[in-house]
């Protein structure tokens, strides 16, 4: 069965039937002639089994993510936490993330603008470690549009979209 251990000061491990444990339990000890000294947070507050345990894991990790990156993801998939109450096994938060650029990649410049360093074609020049493939957009094409642009109108459109 799935288990999360929530600690008193925010930490929590995640320790799944299979799969990979998570650990993220470190807190600020003390800091010291400007030396920061961390300690484990180790106070249980809270077992949590089964399939709660994975919805609740699974905001935890929701959350961490930058207000923007939430805002995106929510706005492609709007049923993501009603599919996850639902008991559905979803993918990790920062896959969603790409997928979602991907998803509005699709849809060329509706939301996203065309990538200014490849100028949409994916490619770019040869390195090692990528080939060609544009590192700014991953290959993807399109990247976001400026920050300022990045409003609630523009959300609101990506909502209606996909709802
Ligand atoms: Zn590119």
């Amino acid at each position: 069965m799935d288990k999360l251990i929530l600690y008193k000061q925010g930490g929590f491990e995640w320790i799944p039937e299979s799969g990979t444990c998570y650990t993220a339990n470190t807190i600020v000890d003390r800091i010291e002639n400007g030396v920061t000294y961390s300690k484990a947070d180790t106070d249980i507050v809270e077992v949590i089994e089964g399939v709660d345990a994975y919805v609740r894991y699974y905001k935890i990790r929701f959350e961490a993510l930058e207000d923007w990156v939430k805002e995106i993801v929510l706005s492609v998939f709007p049923n993501l936490f009603m599919k996850l109450e639902q008991g559905d096994e979803l993918k990790d938060p920062n896959v969603l993330y790409n997928l979602s650029i991907n998803k509005m990649a699709k849809e060329q410049d509706k939301f996203l603008r065309k990538c200014t360093r490849c100028g949409g074609s994916g490619h770019h020049s040869y390195n090692q470690i990528d080939g060609t493939v544009c590192f700014k957009c991953g290959g993807v094409k399109y990247i976001l549009p400026s920050k300022s642009k990045m409003n609630t109108k523009w959300l609101e459109s990506i909502k209606n979209y996909y709802k």
